[in-house]
């Protein structure tokens, strides 16, 4: 049982979490992420390492409340506890003196990225940092990002904040401005396919870390295959991060939806037992 610590509200339906987890904060890696199960009949969602604390011996997780899982973590407060949380997972990014990199942070997705850009600038690393989000109340961790990036844009859709439109708008004006080392992207899917799309031509590597649907996150059941240059691949053990320009986006995008049906109906029992309460 892992314990909650703190909660913290950082934006519509956004929630931050720090828990007690020593063992998973001794060996987090950058990039990593852990599965939790809330209790014994419930799911398994996969959520990145957002920080974490080797002192402490404490993870920080994001979420978003977007379905039933979601929706009952974010009913437990600090003191409460989680059934498993198992990790930390995957490979580490990458981390050397690239040059000039720039990190494409879109909504809650990209505020995962927080310990890629801290990491990337203590390898004396420039860098640039595009965040987007819906509009200000949806921007998380402006202040956190600003610390390390050497230039920061802020894109919002509806122009409420920063510049109006998306954040490949920025990158586009970016990239073409100085020569790039690296691109690291972390959003919605649609995000880091056209982030992918406009990088491919400058041939800049570019990184896009993959959230396809993930159960035990050891490799052995095979739910979050990917197609990565034509070769299935599984994202727990051998990602999350791939090579944005040989990920079959389509592929993904319609295996993230492969359940739609079973978690709405889920989500709407969930949301009919809470009224009831
Ligand atoms: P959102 O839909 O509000 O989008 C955030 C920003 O991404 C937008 O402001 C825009 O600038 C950009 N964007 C979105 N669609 C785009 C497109 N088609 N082309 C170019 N730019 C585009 O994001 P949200 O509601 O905060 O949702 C977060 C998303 O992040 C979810 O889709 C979730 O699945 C994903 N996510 C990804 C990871 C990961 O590791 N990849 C982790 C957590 C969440």
């Amino acid at each position: 049982m892992f314990k909650i610590l703190k909660k913290k509200i950082l934006a519509p339906k956004v929630e931050m979490m720090v828990i007690d987890a020593p063992f998973i904060a001794r060996n987090a890696k950058v990039g990593n992420f852990v599965v939790l199960r809330l209790n014994e009949k419930g799911e398994r969602i996969p959520l990145t390492i957002a920080d974490s604390s080797k002192k402490n011996g404490t993870i920080t997780i994001l979420f978003q409340k977007v379905g039933k899982t979601t929706e009952s973590l974010g009913t437990l407060k600090p003191g409460d506890r989680i059934l498993d949380i198992a990790g930390p997972l995957g490979h580490a990014t990458p981390i050397a003196r690239y040059g000039r990199c720039v990190l494409v942070a879109g909504g809650i997705g990209g505020a995962t990225l927080y310990p890629v850009i801290r990491a990337l600038k203590k390898a004396k690393n420039s860098i640039s940092v595009i965040m987007g989000a819906r509009s200000r109340d949806f921007l998380i961790w402006e202040d956190r990002f600003k610390k390390f990036s050497d230039d920061l844009y802020i894109t919002t859709d509806d122009g409420s904040y920063g510049r109006k439109g998306l954040v490949t708008d920025t990158l586009k004006e970016v990239i073409s401005n100085k020569p790039v080392a690296l691109v690291v992207a972390v959003g919605p899917v649609r995000m880091m396919q056209a982030v992918s799309e406009l990088t491919r031509p400058h041939a800049i590597k570019t990184l896009v870390s993959l959230n396809p649907l993930m159960v035990e996150g050891t490799g052995m059941c095979g739910s979050c295959r990917v197609n990565i240059a034509g070769k299935t691949r599984f994202a727990c053990i051998e990602g999350p991060e791939f090579n944005g320009h040989e990920v079959d986006f389509k592929e993904l995008e319609n295996r993230l939806g492969f359940y739609k049906k079973e978690e709405e109906t889920a989500y709407k029992l969930f949301k009919r037992k809470r009224q009831k309460k």
